[in-house]
């Protein structure tokens, strides 16, 4: 066994309430690293092409990687695996802070949940152990309800990770939460925890990590923490100030989207009441996840609309999806819509979306105040932006249909509702437009978990990359070529991203720190060639999985006015209309992938070690 892993995996059958140990192979974790890689290798065989995502039949995975809880700084990520409920295809979620290493320290490297339980229950897990225990006292509260609770019933030492009502209530955009604020947020893997009644996984664990090379990784360890200190890559941004420091730059340089996606930036008064002094003002604690020399969020206390409250801070995308996506500004009322995201347990980027989508449905008269209760759905209005969302994790009144997500909302609502839909594939677009960085739009239609900004790691090229690769948002009107660099973006941040670091590690460290601190803990040279071919591997098992679910992205529809089609008039992306076919086209050829169905070649899957898969889709 290499390095770096526990060796074992739990599988646990909900319905019957038995456990199962698998022992992990040596090969499982060279080829597929752990998280979504593993993790969709074992979904391909386990899950049946045409099950519905909140069926049974679904299985819903918790994973870590090799690199989790070792000395490899920000080794903290945690990923959820299972079908989306929202794509109906592949989907899978990644949430920081400390639960990864808990559940790491207790003796698994990976846990899979089948079937659905009878009542509501939890899986505790104490170095080796594992128990299902009734949480029908539990089910209704929030997130921040079962925190408290973890931590005074189960331990100070015990991490978890739960549902909140939206998840119980089956909405398509609830996430999984832990410690009150890292959230594994996107492709609906709340709803499926829900669908399954598990209402939390909570881990204790003193066993230690092996890793190959202690020494080695001590030495690493001095090197790479160093370069996070003194400024390599992106460091300095996120030590100092974390995703929100970027909050009013993207409202003013034509990154963040206006008006759900109608308007350019010039429209947005009030970027400078999103800078990032203005949260600082309720800002009460930085934080730092396990361990981890970055420390990029924080705590806020204040009050809005008469309630005090403590929250954790709103990233970037938050900022962006409950401010200028809605034409608000106002600071506290999107901490308080992230506290309330965080509480219900909702993705905050879906949530923004669905918003933004019902108050343009609102200006246009497709729906009328007979249909809100009595919101008033305007531009700007962050009261009735906070009431909505409310009405969307409890499934009340109008939020019950927003709750299916903006695409089956819009099957609801008609034609007329079509043009406001912000998504692709089913998934809600984040916070970064393709008018600015135009290979954003490709990594959005072509990944297999469609509308993720995180993936391919935003093209923004790592730490000392020997690349021609143009920088994000870089002269954003030479789009010929562009595609070409989605391969090795996504092929390497899949490597990131399995191996459990988390992505703002990755960019402020050099690139040679991936495969340096792999090698240490695995024992096994691992070089920057193997991260290709490793990331290449996953990216095909991924797509397998959607195309033998019947998915073909080239026949999703691109949302418009996010591709420039028409091109917006003003603001710094004016003009901007982005090249998708060509780019796809160059995508898709550096994949070995059809031109016309975007499925995996046989001789690309064979070269990669996938021939059973080569035989399901060529057979
Ligand atoms: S960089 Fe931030 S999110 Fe990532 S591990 Fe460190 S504290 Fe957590």
């Amino acid at each position: 066994m290499l390095g770096g892993y526990m060796g074992k995996m739990l599988w646990v059958h909900l319905d019957t309430g038995a456990i199962e140990e698998q022992t992990v192979s040596e090969a499982l974790q060279h080829d597929f690293i752990g998280g979504y890689g593993i993790g969709a290798r074992l979904l391909y065989d386990h899950v049946p092409a045409t099950a519905d995502a909140l069926s049974p039949e679904n299985v819903l995975g918790f994973m870590t990687g090799p690199l989790t809880g070792t000395m490899t700084p920000t080794g903290t990520r945690w990923t959820v695996v299972c079908k989306s409920p929202l794509t109906d295809g592949w989907g899978d979620a990644n949430g920081s802070g400390f639960f990864a290493v808990a559940l790491k320290r207790a003796g698994y490297d990976g846990i899979f949940f089948t079937g659905v339980a009878p009542r509501p229950v939890y899986l505790y897990l104490e170095d080796g152990k594992a128990e299902l225990r009734d949480a029908s006292a539990l089910w209704g509260w929030d997130c921040y309800q079962v925190e408290d609770w973890v931590k005074e019933t189960l331990g100070r030492d015990v991490e978890a990770a739960c549902i909140g009502p939206a998840g119980e209530k089956l909405v398509r955009i609830a996430g999984i939460v832990h410690h009150k604020g890292r959230v594994a947020a996107r492709s609906g893997v709340g709803a499926v925890m829900g669908a399954k009644r598990l209402k939390l996984v909570a881990a204790r664990g003193n066993l230690t990590i092996p890793v190959a090379d202690p020494e080695g990784m001590r030495q690493l360890y001095k090197k790479y923490a160093g370069q996070i200190k003194s400024g390599v890559g992106f460091s300095n941004f996120y030590r100092k100030t974390g995703t929100p420091g970027y909050t009013s730059i993207g409202a003013v340089n034509g990154d963040s989207p206006v008006r759900n996606w109608r308007d350019s930036v010039a429209h947005f008064q009030g970027a400078e009441n999103l800078e990032f002094e203005e949260l600082l003002k309720y800002r009460v604690q930085r934080k730092a996840c396990w361990h981890c020399p970055i420390a990029c969020w924080g705590t806020c206390q204040l009050e809005y609309a008469g309630r005090p409250f403590e929250a954790h801070q709103p990233e970037y995308e938050t900022g962006a999806a409950f401010g200028p996506l809605l034409m608000n500004s106002y600071y506290p009322s999107i901490i308080a819509a992230n506290d309330l995201c965080n509480r219900y347990g909702l993705d905050t980027i879906s949530a923004g979306s669905c918003i933004a989508f019902a108050f343009e449905c609102y200006e246009a008269g497709v729906i009328g105040p007979g249909d809100t209760d009595g919101l008033e759905l305007r531009w700007g209005n962050h009261t009735a932006m906070n009431q909505l969302l409310e009405k969307i994790a409890r499934r009340e009144g109008i939020g019950d249909f927003l709750a299916e997500g903006v695409q089956r909302a819009t099957e609801r609502l008609g034609a007329a509702a079509r043009p406001f839909a912000i998504h692709i594939g089913g998934q809600e677009l984040p916070m970064h437009d393709p008018r600015y960085e135009p290979a954003m739009g490709v990594i959005y239609r072509m990944d297999a978990t469609p509308g993720r900004h995180t993936q391919a790691c935003q093209f923004i090229v790592p730490p000392g990359y020997a690349s021609d690769r143009p920088g994000f948002g870089e002269e954003p009107h030479k789009q010929a070529g562009r595609g070409h660099w989605v391969k090795e973006a996504l092929c390497l941040h899949h490597v990131s991203s399995t191996a459990g670091l988390c992505l703002f590690g990755y960019l402020s460290m050099m690139v040679t720190a991936l495969p340096e601190f792999i090698s240490a803990t695995w024992g096994h040279p691992f070089t920057l060639q193997d991260m290709m071919i490793t990331g290449e591997r996953i990216a095909n098992v991924r797509q397998a999985f959607n195309v033998r679910a019947g998915i073909n992205p080239l026949t999703w529809s691109i949302p418009e006015r996010a591709y420039g089609i028409p091109a917006l008039p003003d603001g710094p992306t004016a003009g901007i209309r982005v090249q998708i076919e060509q780019m796809t086209q160059e995508f898709l050829r550096d994949m070995g992938w059809t031109a016309d169905t975007a499925v995996p070649r046989p001789e690309v899957l064979r070269r990669l070690g996938l021939d059973d898969i080569a035989r399901d889709l060529w057979h």
